[in-house]
């Protein structure tokens, strides 16, 4: 039964663009009617019709401890019956900065309200303190959508099939470097032709909006040295992997150093709340101790960092090596659905944050490689996990996610729901 969420998305199209508030959620690449969520709880989704769906998105990422978490739940009720937002420094924001810091090397961080924000900032963060005007950036790689990190961007982009986005200017592209990731032979080009002009070179710490294609062995630390060689930062986003993939994120994995890191998603505990941070000498340069101008009026929200600071402290080694356990179990059981109705696939992993994709390469290390995807198959197979009840993200190009509250039983759901799926994708 899906009655209700149609109507819903007639409604929405009236008076929403295309009737949702992010491109993905529209279904656009897999087609159908997206469900219209009312309410979650634990591994699951409600939908207007009443339908229950394990839940593989977990908001893109944020709900580490599982929806309405008790304990997160009480945190927020209980900051937001103090007031909802002071525009005045706060005890909290203190608190969940300092979370941030003792689990990853940034000495210093800014609050702010989304990982766009975030990735925005650190750039002009960056371009103040070098004075130099270009950035690079690797294709497939999504920062947000500021203007200049929308080139080759990634995610809701490379579902829908755009380059890029009318409306960037000449001039703000003219200043961003796109290269292949994983390829060093196209760094090192790429500053050796333009090094002196370039401020800063952004990554993902470990891609996941191509689908999850993980770096190279020894590429992280080469991109940061590579950079520092030529007097430019090196900045690795986190928004996705941060306190996702370990306790301290990618860097927790390959303890690459970054010079400035942007955080979000799981540090907001599923409210509008990121980060940049870095070294204590580069992130004096922010007003009003520096000349670089950044602020937001609901930067640092009480409730925000309530949700966010509670979500962080709950998030314990243990939780992560749950969800490491739970991600084997699924992974294991996807390839040999997938296997058995001879659909070809490859999952790539980053901690427990994996993505299938549905290709007959034994390995995507780009963009370019995780663009061949049969994405016909993968849309007959996402609608089969939806009618049994297993809410994917709905594009081949994302990761799906898992948390905490994924217990025996919504692992079960989701694998008994396999060889239909796999048999529909077959048939694609
Ligand atoms: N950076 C990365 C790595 C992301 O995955 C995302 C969002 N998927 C962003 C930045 C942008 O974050 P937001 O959607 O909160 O603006």
């Amino acid at each position: 039964m899906t009655a209700r969420s149609a109507a819903l998305f007639d409604a929405a199209r009236r008076v929403i663009p295309g009737g949702v508030n992010s491109p993905v959620r529209a279904f656009n690449s897999v087609g159908g009617t997206p469900r219209f969520i009312t309410s979650a709880s634990g591994a699951y989704l409600t939908d207007a019709d009443g339908n229950e769906l394990v839940d593989l998105i977990c908001s893109w990422g944020p709900m580490l401890l599982g929806h309405a978490h008790p304990e997160v739940v009480a945190a927020i009720t209980e900051a937001a019956a103090r007031g909802t937002s002071y525009g005045a420094p706060t005890p909290a924001e203190i608190d969940l900065v300092a979370e941030i810091v003792d689990r990853t090397p940034v000495e210093q961080a800014r609050l702010v309200n989304s990982g766009t924000e975030a990735t925005m900032s650190v750039l002009r963060l960056a371009r103040g303190i070098t004075g130099r005007d270009k950035i690079v950036k690797f294709a497939g790689c999504y920062h947000g959508h500021a203007d200049s990190l929308l080139a080759a961007a990634g995610s809701g982009l490379a579902t829908l099939g755009i380059p890029g986005t009318p409306g960037v200017t000449a001039g703000t592209t003219a200043d961003t470097i796109v290269l292949p990731y994983n390829d060093r032979a196209a760094v090192t080009a790429a500053f050796a032709e333009h090094g002196p002009e370039i401020a800063a070179l952004i990554t993902e710490a470990s891609p996941g909006n191509m689908g999850v294609v993980p770096p190279a062995e020894g590429f992280n630390a080469f991109l940061a040295e590579t950079a520092r060689a030529h007097g430019a930062l090196f900045v690795s986003d986190e928004v996705m992997t941060g306190f996702r993939v370990s306790r301290s994120g990618q860097f927790g994995l390959d303890g690459v150093e970054p010079d400035l890191m942007t955080f979000g998603k799981v540090m907001g505990g599923g409210f509008p709340c990121a980060a940049f941070g870095g070294r204590a000498d580069l992130m004096g340069h922010l007003a009003p101790v520096g000349e670089v101008y950044q602020a937001g009026t609901l930067s640092g929200n009480p409730v925000a960092a309530a949700a966010g600071l509670t979500t962080l402290r709950l998030a314990t080694d243990e939780v992560y090596a749950g969800l490491g356990t739970r991600a084997d179990q699924l992974r294991a059981a996807v390839s040999e659905a997938l296997r058995g109705a001879g659909v070809p696939h490859l999952v790539q992993s980053a901690g427990s944050m994996f993505s299938v994709f549905f290709t007959d390469a034994d390995e995507v290390v780009d963009y370019a490689g995780a663009s061949g995807q049969d994405t016909a198959a993968f849309a007959a197979f996402f609608h089969a996990m939806l009618d049994a009840g297993v809410h994917l993200p709905p594009s081949a190009f994302e990761a799906w996610f898992l948390s905490a509250a994924h217990d025996d039983a919504a692992i079960d759901k989701v694998i008994t729901a396999l060889p239909e799926a796999a048999r529909a994708a077959a048939r694609a």
